[in-house]
């Protein structure tokens, strides 16, 4: 979905978008992780001198694979959406002597924002790096493979090698 600067009223625009999640999968391409419910967006667009402003927030449904016990969870994002970007061209920008650091990557390049682009940046930037099924998940045994938050497995645990090792040392200091 795009919008065109131009078509934004002074009073602003408020946008509330209910985005299929098969077609933004589409666009995340190479994205590894899978968008389950349509993603919903409240989103505000209102200029003011030159800078055009995007607020609101956005929420969907993923299914990500625990990095601990390799189980698939499902995982609710929230996101705030905040993003500046300037209106004035880059030639404009130039003319005022700004450096090419200054003009900041959030000028539009041309009268087009294009929505979708912004949901599935705001979706990559706020998914966690490393997400486990919950806070507490035990992972997996590392010798037998057995799923530790459905049960114990035979394997002797690091505090019983632990126990081990200590009884070795008194061993050897007698
Ligand atoms: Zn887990
Ligand atoms: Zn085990």
């Amino acid at each position: 979905m795009k919008v065109n600067i131009l078509d934004i009223p002074a009073q602003g625009l408020q946008l509330n978008i209910t985005k299929d999640s098969n077609e933004l999968q589409t666009d995340a391409g190479k994205i590894n992780f899978q968008i389950l419910s349509p993603v919903s967006a409240n989103l505000a667009l209102f200029k003011s001198d030159g800078e055009l402003y995007v607020k609101g927030n956005m929420t969907a449904l993923f299914k990500l694979q625990c990095v601990r016990c390799l189980k698939e969870f499902e995982y609710n994002l929230d996101s705030k959406i905040e993003i500046v970007y300037s209106t004035e061209s880059a030639l404009e920008l130039v003319e005022k002597e700004l450096t090419k650091e200054e003009i900041d990557v959030n000028t539009l390049k041309s009268n087009e924002i294009d929505i979708d682009a912004i949901l599935l940046e705001q979706l990559t930037l706020d998914m966690p790096m490393k997400s486990v099924c919950r806070i507490d998940c035990k992972g997996l045994c590392p010798k037998c493979g057995t799923n530790l938050n459905e049960g114990k497995c035979s394997c002797p645990s690091a505090e019983q090698i632990d126990k081990r090792f200590a009884k070795l040392k008194e061993i050897k200091l007698k």
